[in-house]
């Protein structure tokens, strides 16, 4: 079988997605604004909750066969907080340099705003 894990959350992550109520077109004024930011609101937050139950069936999958326990789980997730200096419950990137032009860029493009080349990204970037 050629299919990934990974490749297979996904897959069904876009098909818990599809799901979802997209957001109206343009309706006009503040009210529509509100709409679609409210459905914005709504769609984060269901992929959130939809990442927080692949996290939950990964670490339930894991742990007793790879002998870990909860508390190490909690030391890890410590350990990357702190990556970045500072223990508050999140992690910031460091900016990428372009392959290409040397230019420093953001890792959330995939290619480089300056000469278009492919970056090479972190993958939990
Ligand atoms: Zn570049």
């Amino acid at each position: 079988m050629s299919t990934s894990l990974w490749s297979m959350v996904l897959e069904t992550e876009q098909g818990a997605l599809a799901d979802l109520e997209k957001p109206k077109g343009a309706a006009a004024g503040e009210e529509g604004r509100k709409h679609a930011r409210d459905a914005c609101v709504e769609q984060l937050e269901a992929r959130l909750d939809w990442t927080m139950m692949v996290c939950e069936a990964i670490w339930s999958l894991a742990r007793e066969p790879l002998g870990l326990t909860d508390e190490r789980l909690k030391d890890r997730i410590t350990e990357l907080d702190l990556a970045d200096g500072k223990l508050d419950g999140r992690k910031r990137r460091a900016p990428a340099t372009c392959g290409a032009c040397r230019r420093t860029v953001s890792q959330r493009f995939p290619r480089c705003v300056y000469c278009g080349s492919a970056i090479e990204r972190d993958p939990f970037a």
